[in-house]
């Protein structure tokens, strides 16, 4: 069983609202065993909505649209549901006295436009609101109408605004469709957070995990040098789905070592918190090339941090300018420290010139332990905010490794 999302509207379309009800019916569904094959986002016209429908019923057996269920002459939803099913919209006494309840409580009238929201496709049937106006559409495409190879799909409409659209699933739509999947296979996901190698490179230390038709399946997505590792496994049930996610990210963790920082919406700054406080240590930072990125980056995760624990990150001094030579920025990263009385210091130098682009030096000191990284920046609006995720991330993998000596 297949499944296809299809958000309607001329405000996705022309880019001034982002579709997010595809994004969440998509994990539901997939929550629920059924796997979505097709997103499609359409504008509010009789033609685009047809052309959706046809091909969502042509490709798929279940089919959840959102939006054009409005009063408004733009919303041809349920136009579009009628003329492909070929009957006639007719009211329904009982919606037509919900939505005229829903306005005598709020002492208002009910507008003409509003009649058009108990008109339901004959024979489909109405999905209650709870929370809005607009009841949802429920009803199947028959096998072999004249619009095309028509598979007999089951089709739901639901309106646009996402509180009621989940509020819909939640109590009527999913348990049905869990039904008609007869629940016999669901789908988990867990996504693992690498810092410090590209995605190619991390690609080439997991030879055959990235692979089409590998059970469970591996994505990779890098955003703003994090990448991410999505493992995504179907099973009988959800602890069936763990077992066969906790092996895979086993043989990820063997494999990446000190790359994988964290899971789910981890950020890189928050495990290196994380790791200065499980080591006891604290931590300063001085910066010129990143102009405060890095503190910023560590004072958030420390306002993050659960309430009442003290936080490992003593504070930061951003300067206009930091000598280049190393032995002057293990300097400034010792003294920085000392000043704030933080055992691990963090010096970020100027950005100077390299080659074709830029470089900026990166000084830690640990008890004993003295490292400097030259980081190359790259281009883009996101160089500096790699600069200083490199640059934490540096703490985080030097308190993990090197122990204080005596
Ligand atoms: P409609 O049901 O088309 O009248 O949409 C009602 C409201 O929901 C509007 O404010 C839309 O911008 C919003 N909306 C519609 N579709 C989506 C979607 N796919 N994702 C997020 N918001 C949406
Ligand atoms: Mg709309």
């Amino acid at each position: 069983m297949l499944a296809e999302v299809i958000a309607i509207g001329d405000e996705l379309t022309s880019g001034q609202r982002l579709d997010t009800n595809s994004q969440w019916l998509s994990r539901e569904l997939g929550v629920l065993g059924i796997p979505v094959g097709y997103h499609t986002t359409v504008c509010d016209t009789l033609e685009a909505g047809r052309e959706a429908f046809a091909a969502a019923a042509r490709r798929t057996q279940v089919v959840v649209a959102t939006g054009g269920l409005g009063p408004t002459a733009d919303d041809l939803t349920r136009d579009v549901l009628a003329a492909m099913a070929g009957v006639p919209l007719v009211c329904c006494e009982r919606s037509l006295a919900e939505v005229e309840a829903r306005f005598s409580r709020r002492g208002m009238p009910m507008p003409e436009s509003n009649h058009r929201q108990a008109c339901f496709p004959e024979g489909s049937r109405p999905i209650a609101n709870p929370t809005g106006t607009a009841p949802g559409i429920d009803l199947v495409f028959p096998a072999g109408a004249d619009w095309g190879r028509g598979l007999g799909s089951r089709v739901v409409a639901l309106p646009g605004v996402p509180a009621e659209m989940r509020r819909m699933w939640q109590k009527t739509v999913g348990p049905q469709l869990a039904r008609l999947a007869g629940g016999t296979r669901v789908l988990a996901h867990r996504r693992l957070k690498c810092f410090g190698a590209g995605e190619s490179a991390i690609e080439a230390m997991l030879p055959g995990l990235i692979e089409r038709g590998r059970d469970p399946t591996v994505g990779i997505t890098a955003h703003e040098a994090t990448i991410t590792l999505r493992i995504s496994a179907w099973a009988a049930d959800a602890s069936g789905c763990q077992g066969k996610i906790t092996a895979t990210e086993q043989l990820i963790r063997d494999a990446l070592g000190d790359l994988v920082y964290g899971e789910e919406d981890d950020e890189v700054e928050d495990a290196v918190l994380a790791a200065v406080t499980l080591a006891g240590e604290t931590v300063a930072t001085i910066e010129a090339g990143t102009a405060g990125r890095v503190a910023a980056l560590l004072a958030q995760a420390a306002a993050r941090c659960p309430a009442g624990k003290s936080s490992s990150y003593r504070g930061g001094r951003v300067v206009g300018e930091l000598p280049v030579a190393p032995e002057a920025l293990f300097a400034a990263a010792a003294a920085t420290a000392a000043e704030q009385e933080a055992s691990v210091g963090l010096a970020v130098g100027p950005l100077r010139p390299s080659g074709e682009r830029q470089a900026v030096d990166i000084a830690i000191t640990y008890a004993g332990h003295r490292e400097i990284h030259e980081h190359h920046l790259g281009g883009g609006d996101i160089a500096l905010a790699r600069a200083a995720k490199t640059a934490v991330n540096m703490v985080r993998r030097t308190v993990a490794t090197a122990r204080p000596s005596g």
